[in-house]
């Protein structure tokens, strides 16, 4: 993965529209630059609060969906391999393995491996982000063997032929604590949720706040500045996708947009949360456990089409 001021710029007729973000200030716009959040590797951090200039979306082609699609497919073989692999005494460097022989095997490149964006100290070193308990996202895999017990949230991303897809899932190993299990559930919930509203004529809004609302009526706390994104030649495109938000409000959604859509909920309710001394992982402040779920969807004329699913 490469940071935005080193990507291609594509070329004008690549980018097919102009957006609308009144809420956000950014007013209307005409494309002039390309795509581009994105400073964080899962969970896109919002861009479009701290920056000036156009929101660019690509709306992809029916072709491009079905390439995007088989990105996705190796995503989730990828993580599939990861839980499958998951075990008590189970390194997360081992879990990085199983995602790594998935994607050697497809022939495709990780957007994850060596990405280093303006705010980390040092590359990411690995094809996922494994984010064990307090972890919310960006846990960079190393030696620590997986307990009984212990929240796991894989995170992976996929390049093929061009194309990407990043999807992430949650699970626990050995015995499940129930609070975890309820909060792995209302994160899927809440997926599900902002997957159903990803619909065109919609707003970006109206996917966070189905998205907020699952997460905010069962009392958990949602990192405010980490969400989901636009993807496709890169795994952070424009729009940011917040996981909380109102509805109605943002960016119109239209066809042919392609979204990773993410929920990240933390088990003690507060929204505070800290970035650990490796500057990557995001812990959650009070110590209590988070959830990450994320898939890539595409907004079609027949209604969103997952394109992270096996
Ligand atoms: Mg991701
Ligand atoms: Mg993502």
């Amino acid at each position: 993965m490469r940071e935005v001021a080193k990507r291609q710029v594509p070329r004008v007729h690549d980018v097919h529209i102009e957006m609308d973000d009144k809420r956000l200030g950014a007013g209307r716009h005409r494309v002039k630059r390309a795509p581009g959040d994105t400073d964080r590797i899962g969970g896109a951090r919002s861009s479009l609060s701290r920056r000036r200039g156009p929101t660019v979306v690509e709306l992809k082609s029916d072709s491009a969906l079905d390439a995007m699609r088989e990105a996705g497919r190796v995503v989730a073989r990828a993580l599939t391999a990861t839980q499958d692999s998951a075990a008590v005494g189970v390194s997360l460097l081992e879990l990085d393995e199983a995602a790594h022989a998935v994607l050697r095997e497809t022939g495709a490149r990780s957007p994850f491996l060596h990405y280093h964006p303006a705010f980390a100290p040092t590359p990411f070193p690995a094809v996922i982000c494994a984010s064990v308990n307090d972890v919310i996202v960006h846990g960079i895999p190393d030696g620590y063997r997986l307990r009984d017990g212990d929240l796991v949230s894989i995170d992976c991303g996929a390049e093929l032929a061009g194309w990407t897809g990043d999807a992430a899932i949650s699970f626990i190993v050995g015995t499940p604590r129930p609070a975890d299990l309820r909060l792995v559930a209302t994160a899927q919930d809440a997926l599900t949720a902002g997957i159903a509203a990803a619909v065109a004529g919609a707003r970006i809004g109206d996917i966070s706040s189905a998205v907020g609302r699952v997460g905010r009526a069962a009392r958990y706390g949602i990192p405010s500045g980490f969400g989901g994104h636009g993807i496709g030649r890169h795994m952070h495109e424009d729009p940011h996708v917040p996981n909380d938000g109102r509805p109605g409000r943002g960016l119109r959604l239209r066809s042919g947009m392609a979204l990773a859509i993410e929920p990240m909920f933390m088990g003690g309710g507060s929204d505070a949360f800290r970035t650990a001394g490796d500057g990557w992982a995001l812990h959650t402040a009070d110590g209590s456990r988070a959830a990450h779920v994320e898939h890539t969807v595409a907004l079609t004329e027949a209604g969103p089409r997952i394109l992270t699913l096996p």
